[in-house]
């Protein structure tokens, strides 16, 4: 394989070219947002400039190409999780997946989709099992559908380095336990978890499982139907893609007994004035207008990505994993959460930095020309079990180069003498 060339890769990416406050930009937020490259830029442009128009609807050429375009993006993105067309939905994001996927399992505890959805159904005493290190998009529409149903939330623990406390996972597991929901990585941590260890408690159990796969996604090849899991989601804004774009990937046999959360038009048969028949997945979860455009150019981004190769980047970002870490560890009074040893990760560190506010640390390093992310990163819970309020976050992509890693080390470096801490 070709040596992987970052300078080559940054000059995809338009946005790297810009300075901040007279710097070069050294963007380590892409766990937040990731940085498009013109490949995705470009295809969206084309779409809108030569096929914009409604799809699956009209007989025009227009609509026909749109559906073409939209429907080779569908497989495109399916193959790069390893799944067939049929087993993704588009959504609006990860956060539109979860909740998707929660009040689609409370519409079947409601008794709705009949025989083959009761499966999913809930019934108060039951349980759906959580982690601590949660994104909130993970946590409230499982919260909610708990209110709905009755079912208790049960949460796996976080170890005090990162990791899971799987012997907690295997107790907390029983068969009162209906689904199984966790991230892939968490986006405080950096630390992917055991998948399959967890798929397996699930299913003795006979619980559906639910991954959250968006820090996963722009980083790991992923095989979602090896992995095993029931349903899973990501962004396409954290995959190099467009906003307002994301998907469900479902098995074949679970979005089939699944009803469907929002319903209109295009995820119909035959309506009368008192009830409707749905159309098989993935349709049935796609009512209303699709975001075409945006999956379009999300199809351009991973297409991107299988041209540079999972390989190379993972080489590269495990690279700058370790230099994030080494640099970090050798800052006084910084304490990293999720060094765990021999920890399989990406390429992104929360710290804290003792006696400097997590967002005087964020200005202080944005006025070097260095983005970080500061804050809870919606994980408040996860930060409590930390004894936190808030953290800085670095998180690498691709084109990250070790420069920009070693002016984020350097500018750290400085902050707490900058803002007087003495210690
Ligand atoms: N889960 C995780 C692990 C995330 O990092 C994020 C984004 N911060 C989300 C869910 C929600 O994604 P979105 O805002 O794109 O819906």
């Amino acid at each position: 394989a070709p040596a992987f060339d970052v300078a080559a890769v940054r000059e995809d990416f338009p946005i790297l070219a810009r300075t901040l406050h007279e710097h070069p930009l050294a963007y380590l937020d892409s766990a937040a947002t990731a940085q498009r490259p013109r490949a995705a830029l470009d295809a969206e442009i084309a779409f809108l400039e030569s096929s914009n128009s409604a799809v699956h609807r009209g007989a025009h050429t227009l609509a026909a190409d749109a559906t073409d375009a939209f429907e080779s993006a569908r497989e495109v993105v399916a193959g790069f999780v390893g799944a067939a067309p049929e087993q993704l939905a588009w959504t609006s994001g990860a956060t539109a997946g979860l909740n998707l996927a929660a009040y689609a399992i409370g519409n079947a505890s409601a008794g709705r989709g009949g025989r083959a959805a009761s499966r999913f159904r809930l019934f108060a005493g039951d349980e759906i099992l959580l982690t601590e290190a949660e994104h909130h998009a993970n946590l409230i529409p499982w919260q909610e559908l708990a209110a709905r149903t009755g079912a208790r939330l049960r949460h796996i623990p976080v170890r005090e380095d990162g990791t899971l406390d799987m012997d907690a996972a295997a107790r907390l597991v029983s068969d009162r336990t209906r689904v199984v929901a966790f991230a892939h990585v968490s986006n405080v941590l950096g630390i992917v978890n055991p998948v399959a260890e967890l798929v397996e408690l699930a299913r003795m159990v006979g619980a559906t499982t639910v991954l959250d796969a968006c820090q996963s996604a722009p980083h790991l090849r992923l095989d979602l139907p090896a992995l095993g899991v029931d349903l899973a989601v990501f962004s396409g804004h954290k995959l190099f893609g467009p906003y307002g774009v994301g998907a469900l990937y479902g098995r074949t046999d679970v979005l089939e007994a699944l009803p469907p959360f929002l319903t209109g038009g295009s995820m119909i048969t035959t309506v009368t004035l008192n009830e409707a028949e749905y159309l098989d997945p993935p349709q049935r979860f796609e009512a209303g207008t699709q975001p075409v455009s945006q999956a379009v150019g999300l199809a351009a981004a991973v297409e991107y990505l299988g041209r540079i190769g999972h390989d190379a980047i993972a080489a590269h970002e495990a690279s700058l994993a370790l230099r994030m870490r080494d640099g970090l560890r050798g800052i006084e009074g910084v304490r990293l959460l999720g060094d765990a040893a021999d920890a399989e990760r990406v390429a992104l560190w929360s710290f804290d930095v003792d006696g400097v506010h997590a967002h005087d640390v964020g200005q202080f390093l944005d006025s070097r020309g260095v983005a970080v992310r500061v804050g809870h990163h919606c994980a408040q819970p996860l930060h409590r079990r930390f004894g936190l309020t808030a953290t800085v976050r670095a998180s690498a992509a691709l084109y990250t180069t070790e420069d920009e890693v070693d002016r984020m080390l350097e500018a750290v470096s400085g902050v707490r003498e900058f803002f007087g801490v003495t210690s």
